[in-house]
């Protein structure tokens, strides 16, 4: 079982840095609860964070929760400020051999996931990856006091890039598999989706472009949704040709 602790930055009576309408300890907390939801995704990975809602926890308490814990990792989530563009991320200033290693797999990753300019791998005396008995990374995801920063950072779509960029590197270093997908549900067997009249008229067309293409041979499929007569199981089948072929 690999236990990764998550410690979102801030938080409660501390807000961190604040621009733009931002709070540091509001994204620090979206992006550690994205990163904890997509690791649930994966097999054998427990996580613990050091705070999951908008509270005030002291440095000391977060590195003893990671520490008694007995984390194999520790990420802390921190948005940068103070004049500057882009992602940097710190390890103690002389870190152990994982955390190097673990540092330029999780760097690379968010980089490649976010695009944001990339500022380098860093290392400083911080609390969080000073005090910390495991490999600790501190990752400083933009600025939330430059413009385009601050933009992307006030987008839900690019808080998940960043917790995506986080967890593909959690995924390279310990290795993690993806949980086998549950069945679907079978109770829907026969029923039949309640669609607006648009949403029929798209899987009429869908399938007609289908025939077009010779995906189908036949216009079964066609009448079925202009009669607004397809169940869910034949949906899976619509969302096969749909996923399958480029329409
Ligand atoms: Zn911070």
């Amino acid at each position: 079982m690999v236990k990764i602790f998550i410690d979102p930055g801030h938080g409660g009576t501390d807000t961190g840095a604040k621009a733009n309408g931002l709070l540091e300890k509001s994204l620090t907390l979206a992006i550690s609860l994205r990163i904890r939801d997509f690791l649930m995704d994966y097999e054998n990975v427990q996580v613990k964070m050091s705070r999951e809602t908008d509270k005030t926890v002291t440095l000391k308490q977060r590195t003893d929760m990671a520490n008694s814990w007995k984390a194999d990792y520790l990420l802390s989530i921190h948005i940068n400020a103070g004049g500057g563009e882009g992602y940097e991320d710190y390890i103690y200033t002389s870190p152990s051999k994982a955390s190097v290693a673990n540092q330029n797999i999780l760097h690379a990753e968010v980089i490649k996931q976010t695009g944001m300019v990339d500022r380098g791998k860093k290392r400083r005396n911080f609390h969080m990856v000073r005090e910390s008995n495991m490999p600790a990374i501190l990752t400083e995801n933009g600025f939330i006091d430059h413009r385009n920063d601050a933009a992307n950072l006030s987008r839900s779509s690019f808080i998940e890039k960043i917790g995506l960029g986080h967890v593909n590197g959690l995924v390279q270093i310990f290795g993690l598999k993806k949980k086998v997908p549950s069945t679907p549900e079978r109770k829907l067997t026969g029923m039949k989706p309640n669609w607006a009249d648009w949403q029929w008229q798209e899987a009429e067309e869908t399938f007609k472009k289908a025939r077009d293409k010779g995906i189908l041979n036949s216009d079964v499929w066609e009448k079925k949704a202009a009669d607004k007569n397809l169940t869910f199981d034949e949906l899976e089948f619509l969302n096969l040709v749909l996923s399958g072929r480029a329409l």
